[in-house]
């Protein structure tokens, strides 16, 4: 398996790795910088560089479906490349960045609106929820202006690892009624946003709320008669 070092260390955007396979879906390695899509978060970017110099566009990172491996997308010819090589990997920082702040921003945007969420989504500009509000409507205004207190309060925000059995026992700590986490694991990530929400998460993060800048909120839709959308975008990049 993989290591990940993003669950370690959010922050790296640079490291090395050995080439494990090269197969029709894409490239293995030994350890990898690069989230793979999940969680509603994309998956990340970036350049991987061989020994000579020769850098390779990685397009996109996703699981194998069956396998569960990460596989780094090449864009264009990889052919170059072979088993046991050892590479530079650089993921694309400032879009990653973004992933991390809009990601942080919907922990923030579960703990404001008190519903159970339906799903979710995100990419490097915009982010949205989905909730099951039994049909109450939802207040922009005092989404856009709990999510900015909380912004400018500048809350740290922490991993630490649970087993299954413990979270089994907290089941108010599940917000996503939709997926539910990987409770047959010996050990899953608890996300905590100081004070304001704790959930698990495998995704990417910011250090502190502050990191996240201040938010808008796009709309707020109805999905149908019990469910509503609520959609941030990141307030430097206007409506
Ligand atoms: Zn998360």
């Amino acid at each position: 398996m993989t290591r990940a070092l993003y669950n370690d260390d959010a922050y790296r955007t640079e490291a090395r790795a050995a080439v494990v396979a090269i197969g029709p879906g894409g490239i293995e390695l030994h350890q990898t910088i690069f989230y793979p899509l999940g969680g509603g978060q994309p998956g990340d970017s970036g350049w991987l560089t061989m020994a000579d110099g020769q850098r390779l566009r990685i397009a996109e990172t996703r699981r194998d479906k069956a396998t569960g491996s990460i596989l780094h997308l090449p864009e264009g010819d990889a052919s170059s490349l072979c088993t046991g090589m050892s590479v530079t990997l650089e993921i694309d920082w400032a879009r990653r960045h973004c992933h991390m702040r809009m990601h942080s921003a919907l922990h923030l945007l579960s703990a404001v609106v008190r519903h159970g969420v339906t799903g979710g989504n995100l990419s490097d500009t915009v982010g949205r929820l989905d909730f099951d509000t039994n049909g109450d409507m939802l207040d922009p205004n005092f989404i856009e202006h709990e999510l900015n207190r909380l912004v400018a309060e500048d809350r740290p925000i922490t991993n630490r690892l649970i087993s299954g059995g413990e979270l089994a026992a907290q089941p108010e700590l599940i917000k996503t009624l939709s997926v539910k986490p990987p409770m047959h694991l010996p050990c899953i990530r608890l996300v905590e946003i100081e004070g304001i929400d704790l959930q698990p998460c495998g995704g990417t993060h910011v250090r502190r709320t502050s990191e996240i800048g201040e938010l808008r909120v796009a709309k707020v839709e109805s999905k149908g008669a019990r469910n509503r959308r609520v959609v941030l975008a990141f307030a430097e990049i206007g409506s």
